[in-house]
């Protein structure tokens, strides 16, 4: 193993992560999780965290390799952050946005529309990102029906995701994930993955041959179709997909051309980690509503958006009769604390430049990785700014047996050497906040390379 962050002080008694372990496995179910083999995965404790690391509860410190799923900007316990929330604290720490407003969803809102892209205009805030979607997508089917249309069908990408709840299920293209669950889900028509290339296929190739594909879609169904929905630029939880910038322009004047609002689901490329803001700047289109969650709290607070053009959300003014009212809202939609922390989130990456300093870490992302893209077993490094997928194959290119758990293992090996990674599948994902400095990250892919190495030791 490389250099190690690991250190042996401060920790729990062994006696007590003992403990909570044990009642951890009699009674708590965890998201994403086989229960049956969970135990045999070394649960860690987590107890506290600074900056980059995490601290365990036998005082071990983790590098966040994966920024908390992919919600960190600045690390954390950032002072500025902390202070804020605090601050709020000390007013109210939650009132209901059903009926009454506060200052800092106000503001929020404010600072939200100011960095979006043009046209979009209106903010709705929800909590998790999957309520953004739900949102998004009812906003988008009720629009049509407030003009007389009936627009039952949305449309998606093969190997698209976009959350957990139904709504945002069915226009999931996960087999693994969503195809359980096809029975009771939404209409809807999917069309192929920009992300997925046939060997040697070009990216801009491939674009254009599924913008054929949506184009026909649209022919045949766009006046059923209440929106077009797309991760922008990389299908995340697929892998880190990444496609070109083309195809995102496509999709923009394909649901122009169709009369279909799109709507851009920016929830785990927002907020700088692609190198831009927004992933949709990149391709220079604004979409028709776009969701975003996970990093505008910088992995403080559950906080998500749709962000609605004023053409959408003119449709759903009227008198009280008309009922044109969006009849949906979550308990803690716009928490204050969670509002509080996103603004000095936002406040801390202008003062910094965080944005532009992503877009460094990127490229050095980029060069510190060269090496591992030689190594055998290693089918594909895709990245985008932060976003960094490694993709593990036997040479002959076929996928290991799932039951042998590649990604997990390299994650395993990783977590040995002091640092946290979170699979997907075969994909190890780099996921680095876009504040890290230059010997974090290059700790963070020394460890990986050589977890990486020394499990493919094993595989081949
Ligand atoms: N959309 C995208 C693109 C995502 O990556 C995710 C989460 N990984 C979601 C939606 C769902 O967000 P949440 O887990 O906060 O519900």
């Amino acid at each position: 193993m490389p250099r190690t962050t690991v250190t042996d002080s401060g920790g729990m008694s062994d006696e007590r992560t003992q403990r909570l372990i044990a009642a951890d496995l009699r009674q708590v179910w965890h998201p994403f999780t086989q229960q049956q083999g969970w135990p045999a995965d070394d649960p860690l404790v987590i107890e506290s965290a600074q900056g980059m690391y995490l601290t365990a509860s036998d005082g071990r410190r983790y590098l966040d390799g994966v920024s908390s799923l992919w919600t960190t900007v600045h690390g954390h316990r950032v002072p500025e952050i902390d202070d804020a929330v605090r601050r709020q604290l000390d007013k109210v720490a939650h009132s209901t946005f059903l009926g009454l407003t506060h200052e800092p969803g106000i503001e929020l809102a404010a600072e939200l529309v100011a960095s979006a892209p043009a046209g979009l205009t209106r903010v709705f805030y929800a909590g998790d990102g999957s309520s953004a979607v739900e949102a998004a997508l009812k906003m988008a089917y009720q629009a049509a029906a407030q003009r007389g249309e009936n627009r039952p069908l949305y449309v998606h990408l093969e190997h698209g995701y976009h959350g957990d709840t139904l709504g945002a299920v069915s226009v999931g293209g996960i087999d693994l994930f969503h195809a359980t669950y096809r029975p009771i889900l939404l209409e809807t028509r999917q069309v192929g993955s920009p992300g997925e290339r046939a060997g040697g296929q070009s990216p801009a190739h491939r674009a254009a041959e599924v913008l054929i594909e949506l184009s026909g879609v649209l022919d045949r169904d766009g006046s059923r179709v209440a929106a077009v929905i797309v991760e922008p630029l990389v299908q995340a939880a697929a892998g880190i997909l990444t496609y070109d910038v083309s195809f995102l322009r496509g999709v923009r004047a394909a649901c122009d051309a169709a009369g279909v609002p799109l709507i851009v689901d920016e929830i785990a490329t927002g907020v700088g980690r692609t190198g831009t803001m927004w992933a949709c700047e990149q391709a220079g289109i604004s979409p028709d509503l776009m969701t975003l969650g996970k990093g505008i709290s910088a992995g403080y607070l559950p906080l998500s958006a749709v962000i609605a053009t004023e053409e959408i959300y003119q449709g759903f003014l009227g008198r009280y009769d008309q009922f044109r009212t969006l009849f949906h809202g979550h308990t803690y939609t716009a928490n204050p604390l969670a509002c509080a922390a996103s603004l000095a989130n936002l406040a801390l990456m202008r003062e910094r430049d965080t944005v532009r300093h992503a877009q460094w870490v990127g490229e050095e992302l980029g060069t510190l990785l060269k090496p591992l893209s030689d190594v055998s077993g290693v089918h594909e490094i895709r990245r985008l700014g932060t976003m960094t997928g490694i993709e593990l194959r036997s040479p002959d290119g076929s996928s290991f047996a799932p039951s042998l758990r590649t990604g997990f293992a390299v994650c395993q090996a990783a977590r040995a050497g002091g640092v946290i990674l979170r699979p997907l599948g075969d994909v190890v994902v780099l996921m680095p906040p876009p504040a890290i400095e230059y010997d974090d990250l290059s700790l963070l892919v020394d460890v990986a390379t050589e977890s990486v190495r020394e499990v493919l030791a094993t595989r081949l």
